[in-house]
């Protein structure tokens, strides 16, 4: 039998340094298992590659000077040629993106960093290692720049191909972040997506296991930011983890766990510091919990439009969320009563959404009467796989009983958060209030009642069955 996989992905907090890069070395040669290693940029270079396109697009001569940056960064860590052959190929891009705004230019030097530190840990793996880019193992991707998916199915009969031709090395790295299209332009999956390239790396790879390497020592339930050291969350089940990526957690990017869905896989964080440990372990049908945390969100704002002529009439909200769609704004909690539709946005397509309501509003007066648009709100959630209605009023008597407005709640679709859209301003005492209200005084979370893992087992042994 060939050895087992494991699939270890090191995030940018914890590729800063050289002694980082041998650190991530050394984790790696540990494993008795065969490792394919998925790497985000140095920390900080993404970050500088954003500021490098903006500034290229301004200054004829910035992309000189931003390669030279960005060899001399790299170098620091190990001076290796192939540093020379990326600097290069990157700033005759820049060159290119000067009084330019092309996507597919982005998306491409946007991949520099990722490209850069996949050869650095090679370099420190040394010769049982083999270095892949995206490109030359195939990660195919959906062509949608500055936040593709990846094409599974495809990538998996080219990784077998690739994975074939490096079957003497002892470990293999790959670039996270980025896919190719199939006409080879580069994709990258959003900001924080090399922890997705790592969930596509272990579906298509069979491996036994994702261990994702962090600056953190794992899931907590709330931001420390806001409550003083909350508890670490030892479980998690796929939905529970992906609902808080979407929160401002920035420990996981969501949508890691589309690939490895009904893999049989589980996904451990695991502290760099403790490379032996597993903050959070997380598990398709994992343990659900009543409460597992409590999460928010900034930078949202709220639209709340009334109109008399919804009062048994149709294609209103319809209407609505088309010209929402047609201006390229996400809607994400929505609330609807007989004369009133409120919804949230993200705060960067408020005024977006004023001109399109106020456009609507002169089309179709019969429709909304009046719209509000109002910024500087945030979301608060009480997020659990398994969440009661008794939490469920426990969390809207606890916000009340702090004097917290609330102005909008929503609950339903998955069932695995409540939600509530409050003043920006209440935000910290929103979150403190939910977790001495659930976590406080060394409570524990509660488990989840018997029903739920009977459900959870019966529907194990059914798809056992249907294989
Ligand atoms: N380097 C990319 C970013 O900073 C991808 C990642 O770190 O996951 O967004
Ligand atoms: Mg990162």
């Amino acid at each position: 039998m060939s050895k087992s996989i494991v699939v270890c992905k090191f995030g940018g907090g914890t590729l800063a340094t050289r002694e980082d890069f041998a650190r991530a070395a050394r984790i790696i040669n540990a494993k008795p298992e065969r490792v394919i290693a998925v790497v985000s940029a140095v920390q900080g270079v993404t970050d500088r590659l954003v500021r490098g396109i903006e500034e290229s697009r301004k200054s004829e001569g910035h992309a000189k000077v931003f390669a030279e940056d960005f060899s001399a960064f790299h170098k620091k860590i190990a001076d290796i040629p192939e540093i020379d052959m990326l600097t290069q190929k990157l700033e005759s891009a820049l060159f290119n993106a000067y009084a330019s705004h092309n996507p597919r230019l982005s998306d491409y030097v946007l991949s520099f960093g990722e490209r850069a530190s996949a050869a650095l840990l090679g370099h420190f793996l040394g010769k049982g290692s083999k270095v892949f880019d995206s490109e030359s193992v195939g990660i195919i991707s959906n062509g949608i720049y500055g936040n593709a998916s990846c094409d599974v199915e495809k990538t998996q009969e080219n990784f077998r191909t690739a994975l074939e031709a490096a079957k003497d090395a002892k470990s293999i790295v790959i670039t996270g972040f980025y896919g190719v299209d199939q006409n080879g332009n580069v994709n990258i999956f959003g900001r924080g997506g090399s922890d997705y390239s790592a969930g596509v790396v272990t579906a298509v790879s069979g491996a036994s296991r994702l261990e994702l390497y962090k600056d953190v020592d794992g899931f907590l339930a709330a931001d420390p930011r806001m409550v003083k050291s909350p508890q670490l969350l030892e479980q998690l089940s796929f939905d529970e983890a992906s609902e808080l990526g979407y929160f401002g957690a920035k420990i996981i990017h969501p949508r890691t766990f589309d690939p490895i869905s009904g893999a049989d896989v589980c996904v451990q964080i695991r502290p760099v510091a403790k490379p032996d440990t597993v903050g959070t372990m997380i598990c398709e049908h994992g343990q659900k919990m009543h409460v597992a945390a409590i999460a928010s969100r900034k930078g949202v704002s709220l639209v709340e439009i009334y109109g008399g002529g919804m009062v048994n009439s149709f294609g209103v909200a319809a209407e609505v969320f088309t010209r929402m769609s047609r201006n390229h704004i996400s809607v994400d909690a929505i609330a609807t009563s007989q004369t009133n539709i409120s919804f949230t946005i993200d705060q960067p397509s408020s005024l977006r959404a004023s001109q399109a309501l106020e456009a609507l509003s002169l089309e179709r007066p019969d429709v909304v009467w009046v719209f509000k648009v109002s910024d500087h709100q945030a979301m608060v959630s009480v997020v659990g796989g398994a969440l009661s209605a008794e939490a469920i009023s426990r969390a809207m008597l606890c916000l009340y009983k702090a004097k917290v407005g609330i102005k909008m709640t929503s609950y339903g679709a998955s069932k695995i958060s409540f939600s509530a859209i409050i003043e920006l301003a209440d935000e910290q005492k929103a979150v403190a209030a939910l977790y001495s209200e659930f976590f406080g005084n060394g409570k524990a979370p509660k488990k989840a009642v018997a029903p739920v893992a009977k459900a959870v087992a019966a529907k194990k042994t059914k798809s056992k069955k249907s294989k």
